[in-house]
Formats: structure tokens, C-alpha cells, sequence
């Protein structure tokens, strides 16, 4: 195997967004893989922006990233405070409404990784994509699992293209990966959304 590449990603990628889950009952492998993503990404040298929650994924990734010397920015809704526990030992942000979190995660990221989730990372996901195809931006949007867990959404995407509902370009360009390394080479060559 060769070793993971861990040379910075040059401008203009300095801050990752990353949509995963809160569950904490979750398979260990989602929760390991969030732990080693927080980390791979504070060796690169890239700010981890995420939902400021201290459980479940999220919070692996953000105590990963914070150990290993990485910046880490949080952003969690007040009504969230209580059940996804802020993670208090990094900067993070308290706002009102789910709408200011995204909107805030969003400007803050120069790309998005979405590691395995439930409804509330589909939201988010989907979200980030939609405005992609509305050329709102072009921020590089990954999906990153070991198992291939997204693969039921590709097919629905590609169920979406096969209808003429979706255009096959946007499609091919949100990438399906599935390991560490290859997350960052995509972020390092993104095709176009
Ligand atoms: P889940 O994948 O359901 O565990 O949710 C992952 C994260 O997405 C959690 O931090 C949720 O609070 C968050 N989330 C759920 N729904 C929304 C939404 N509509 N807007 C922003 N974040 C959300």
C-alpha cells in the first residue's frame, strides 16, 4: 500500500466543510472513519468547519482534527446546545436557525466532504448540491465513505440523469470516493460541478 499522501492542498482549498452524523450508535467503522478524517485533515492543514457538535461523527471528526493541531470551527443552532453537546475546547459559533448554521458553514468552506449521515447530512448534502446546480457555487462537493454507504444515493441520482431530470455532467462531477487518500486527491483536481 502506498502511504497516505499528507501534502498540503494548495489554495484556494483552506477550509473543509464536513456533513456526517450525530448518532452515536452507528457502526464503529463510520465513527473510525470520521476520527481518522478529522485527522487527515489537520495534517494537511486544512480547517475542518462543522456542526459544532461534540457526538456521533461529528464529534469524533472535530476531537481528531483539534488533537492532532488542527483548526476547527463549529457552528450549532442554541435549540441544538443540549443534544448535540457543544464542543466546547474549539471555536464555535452559537446561531438561531438551522438556516443560519448551513448558510454560515457554507461561506466559511471552500469545499464539502460528506461522510456517512442520516436525514440531516442528506439535507445538508443535498442542499450544497442543489445550489451547485443552480451555479450558486462551485465548491468541490465529495462524498466519502469506505463501504460505498452512498451508493443507494448514487443510484438515485443516476435514476434522476436516466429521467433527463438531472443533466449527466452535473452528476459526473460529485465524486463517490472511498478512501482518505483519494478524498484528498479529488480536492486536489476537482471536476467541475
Ligand atoms: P444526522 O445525519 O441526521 O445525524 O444529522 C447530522 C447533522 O445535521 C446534525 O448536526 C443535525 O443537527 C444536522 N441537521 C439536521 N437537519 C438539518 C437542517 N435542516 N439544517 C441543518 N442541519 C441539519
Amino acid at each position: 500500500m502506498r502511504p497516505m499522501d499528507s501534502s498540503p492542498i494548495s489554495p484556494p482549498i483552506r477550509s473543509v466543510c464536513v456533513y456526517c452524523g450525530s448518532s452515536e450508535t452507528t457502526r464503529p467503522e463510520y465513527l473510525d472513519l470520521a476520527t481518522r478524517f478529522g485527522a487527515a485533515l489537520a495534517q494537511r492543514g486544512l480547517r475542518l468547519v462543522y456542526g459544532g457538535g461534540a457526538v456521533g461523527l461529528m464529534g469524533r471528526c472535530a476531537k481528531a482534527a483539534n488533537a492532532a493541531g488542527g483548526d476547527v470551527l463549529g457552528i450549532m443552532p442554541r435549540f441544538l446546545e443540549r443534544r448535540e453537546i457543544v464542543f466546547e475546547a474549539v471555536p464555535h459559533r452559537l446561531v438561531d436557525t438551522m438556516h443560519e448554521r448551513k448558510m454560515i458553514m457554507f461561506e466559511e468552506s471552500d469545499a464539502f466532504v460528506v461522510l456517512p449521515g442520516g436525514i440531516g447530512t442528506l439535507e445538508e448534502a443535498v442542499e450544497t448540491l442543489s445550489w451547485a446546480r443552480l451555479d450558486l457555487h462551485a465548491k468541490p462537493i465529495v462524498f466519502l465513505s469506505e463501504d460505498d454507504f452512498w451508493a443507494p444515493f448514487f443510484h438515485l441520482l443516476d435514476h434522476t440523469v436516466d429521467a433527463n431530470l438531472t443533466p449527466a455532467s452535473f452528476r459526473n462531477a460529485v465524486a463517490n470516493v472511498h478512501s482518505i487518500e483519494a478524498c484528498f486527491e479529488t480536492l486536489r483536481s476537482p471536476a467541475k460541478v
